[in-house]
């Protein structure tokens, strides 16, 4: 496979063409109709009643709807609108959308463009083909999307296409939840209510609501589709399943920070320009650490807001790279041997009046308050280490965590030094001990804000505190954040509870006392889960192992924790899944973990039989003939060791390739037989995907000895070196 071009002629002329030069803070935000949008286009009143729906939760009634949808359809045909959609997150982890056209025949064969405030609110899409796990049988498929008024309605182009897109909602016809953002709205409010009342029990009077916010650190890959298109394996599964690692790869780092190249560069700005029109504030880009791999990171939003954008990121990222003949790879690790993408989303609580609970404050009270919201957060991640594991738990994730690379499989969290310092200060009892009852003189009277170079050092831990926030490490590059995120919002409300209560129970005069009692009990408690160390060791394993930390290497066993009756009870207790609904999660993500096996043994299958054998037999065939040939042009005494020997070993790994092939399709026939789900993701685990490494090695040392003419398949310098 050779290829020397990279840029074509057209793609030349795409970037070339684009010399607009209009400031971002000019056109930021105009396909979405946000608050200038509203104001534009709506009366005062109506403003009103929309704001008030949107911030406090209130209905909205039927003609302002209306007027709403009007205006609403007004602004997005001026646009080119000539269609639009309900935009929602089904259970697969993309989003869906079910284009409807404006147009309303009105007699006569006319028609006229219409958008009612019902048909805004709310919508039907038959839910039949979507993964329930088991909630709603094919028979009663309906389901209904509705809208939600906290993510603005934003314009999509696609070619001349252009069409409305409204976030949603998506709900069974019986109220349960059938996507990823009901379940993150519930988790908001569960978290907003027990935070608002632990800064009451604090004294902290004047917040109304809290809400989570979130910063996702987007990585991927870019490779040229020329080479994309010539791996089924790509195409298909996002994921390389055979090819030997490089001359070169990432020993250097020379990549990571690098001056991006222009092809790159100019796709990037392209992103980037979708991005500001959808008001997505994508703020940070730069190499990664592989060679082929970015990064690019929003400013952090409002949670639900922040999910909504990333799944706009993910997918611009994926359009736009088809305009410069580049394929952007999302997935977790699409080249062994060489560091996968993840996508470090960074976690805080802020209240109403703009207020991080997470910043160290300025007065003792200040601080209280933050080690409190500190500390209920990493109670939180100690006791539900396992659900935090699974909600990040998927096919293609496996391949990063449990592997020797970023992070590990076990959740610990990271504090840093001074942290660490001062939680065992009070652990040690020095804080309470203080004269008056007070915490002035100890040292911790002001907490500086706790600078992000003083505690980011740790770059291998799953859940570290970077300042004013936690980062969590381990979701993968491709996965939706919105169920980590409702994950840590639902631990951290149930831990937030749990203080209250001590608190209250305490009680006493001094309430600060009391709150230094309750932590001293607490930090000594939630110690286990405190790791400053290097997460990649075999030590920390064993540590780990010996505190009983959870260390679920795969998917299957991580699953798991979805069903226990602790996961249960307290999703439950929060209003964020009812038991139905989280058994359903259960099962979808268990089905999808088999699918997504089961498609990369077909790949694998097909990159076996119709690309990898037939260039090692090819390539046999030459070596065969010329030890034939050079014997009846020299004579029998000639010494053909060279040829002899390659022909041999590549005989022997075509041989181990066919069997090794055959044998994981047995095995994931055998495994049909199964209905037990959970035995079914564990047998093809633990046999058909080991089977797989093995498998992948002979075709990797085969790769190495075959002909550069004859092998098929793109190889990994020319898809990560050539751009
Ligand atoms: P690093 O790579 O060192 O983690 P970045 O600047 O790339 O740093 O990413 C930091 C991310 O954290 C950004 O997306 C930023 O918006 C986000 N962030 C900052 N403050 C908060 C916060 N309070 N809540 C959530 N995310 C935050
Ligand atoms: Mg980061």
């Amino acid at each position: 496979m050779k290829k020397t071009a990279p840029i074509t002629a057209s793609e030349r002329s795409y970037i070339v063409e684009k010399e607009k030069f209009v400031p971002v803070s000019e056109y930021f935000g105009e396909d979405t109709f946000n608050n200038k949008a509203m104001k534009d286009k709506l009366s005062k009143d109506v403003c009103k009643k929309l704001m008030a729906a949107m911030n406090e939760d209130k209905k909205l009634d039927i003609e302002t709807a209306n007027i709403v949808a009007h205006a609403m359809k007004e602004w997005a045909i001026a646009k080119g609108a000539t269609h639009f959609a309900h935009w929602f997150q089904p259970m697969t982890g993309i989003t869906a959308e079910k284009h409807d056209a404006f147009v309303d025949p009105v007699g006569n064969g006319e028609v006229i463009e219409r958008f009612s405030g019902k048909q805004l609110v709310q919508g039907e899409p038959d839910a039949s083909s979507f993964p329930s796990g088991g909630i709603r049988a094919t028979f009663e498929a309906r389901g209904y999307t509705a809208w939600d008024m906290s993510s603005p309605a934003f314009i999509r182009r696609n070619g001349i296409s252009t069409t409305l897109c409204i976030p949603t909602a998506f709900i069974s016809y019986t109220g349960e939840a059938l996507d990823k953002k009901t379940p993150l709205l519930r988790s908001n409010k569960a978290v907003s209510d027990s935070a608002v009342k632990m800064l009451k029990l604090l004294g902290n009077t004047g917040v109304k609501r809290v809400f989570s916010t979130l910063g996702p650190e987007q990585e991927y890959f870019l490779i040229d589709t020329d080479y994309f298109y010539k791996r089924p394996d790509l195409v298909l599964g996002g994921r390389t399943v055979a090819g030997a690692a490089p001359a070169k790869g990432q020993e250097l780092e020379d990549q990571y920070f690098g001056s991006i190249k222009e092809r790159i560069s100019s796709y990037m700005h392209d992103v980037e320009e979708e991005l500001f029109k959808l008001g997505v504030p994508a703020k940070t880009r730069h190499n990664e650490v592989a060679p082929s791999q970015f990064e690019i990171a929003p400013v952090f939003e409002e949670a639900n807001l922040a999910v909504d954008h990333n799944q706009l990121v993910m997918d611009t990222l994926r359009s736009v790279a088809k305009k410069h003949n580049l394929a952007a790879l999302l997935h977790e690790k699409p080249f062994a041997g060489i560091n996968g993408s993840g996508k470090h989303v960074n976690w805080s609580l802020s209240d109403n009046n703009g207020n991080n609970l997470l910043n160290p404050g300025s007065t003792p009270h200040d601080n209280i308050q933050f080690l409190v919201f500190l500390i209920a957060t990493i109670r939180g991640v100690y006791r539900h280490a396992d659900i935090l594991r699974a909600s990040v738990a998927s096919y293609a994730n496996d391949h990063r965590l449990g592997a020797n690379e970023a992070p590990p499989a076990i959740i610990s969290a990271f504090l840093g030094d001074q942290l660490t310092k001062i939680l065992d200060d009070i652990e040690k009892g020095t804080v309470t001990k203080a004269t008056n009852g007070e915490i002035i003189d100890l040292g911790i009277s002001s907490l500086p804000i706790v600078s992000k170079d003083n505690t980011d050092r740790n770059r291998t831990s799953p859940f570290a505190f970077t300042g004013n926030k936690f980062e969590f490490r381990a979701v993968g590059s491709s996965q939706s954040i919105s169920f980590p995120a409702t994950v840590i919002n639902t631990i951290v409300a149930e831990s937030l509870d749990y203080l209250a209560e001590k608190i209250k129970k305490v009680g006493g005069k001094n309430l600060n006392q009391a709150v230094f009692a309750i932590l001293k009990d607490e930090i000594k408690a939630i110690k286990p889960i405190l790791f400053n160390g290097d997460n990649y060791t075999k030590e920390w394993e064993e540590e780990a192992s010996k505190r009983k930390l959870p260390n679920d290497k795969t998917t299957p066993v991580a699953l798991k924790a979805l069903i226990t009756n602790k996961a249960l009870d307290l999703f439950e207790k929060y209003g964020v899944l009812s038991k139905v609904e989280l058994k359903s999660r259960y099962l979808i993500h268990l089905e999808k973990y088999i699918k997504d096996l089961e498609i990369e043994v077909k790949c694998l299958n097909n990159i076996c039989m119709n690309h990898v054998i037939p260039a090692g037999t090819a390539y046999q065939k030459e070596l065969a003939k010329a030890v034939a040939l050079t014997k009846e042009a020299l004579g029998t005494g000639v010494d053909t060791v060279a040829q002899k020997e390659i022909l041999k070993k590549i005989v022997a790994l075509l041989n181990k390739i066919y069997t090794g092939n055959k044998e994981i399709l047995a095995t994931v026939e055998g495994a049909s037989a199964l209905h037990d789900e959970q035995k079914k993701a564990e047998l093809l685990c633990n046999k058909a995907k080991t089977k797989m490494d093995e498998l992948r090695e002979y075709v990797d040392e085969l790769e190495g000895m075959v002909d550069d003419d004859i092998w098929p398949l793109p190889r990994f310098w020319e898809m990560l070196f050539i751009s």
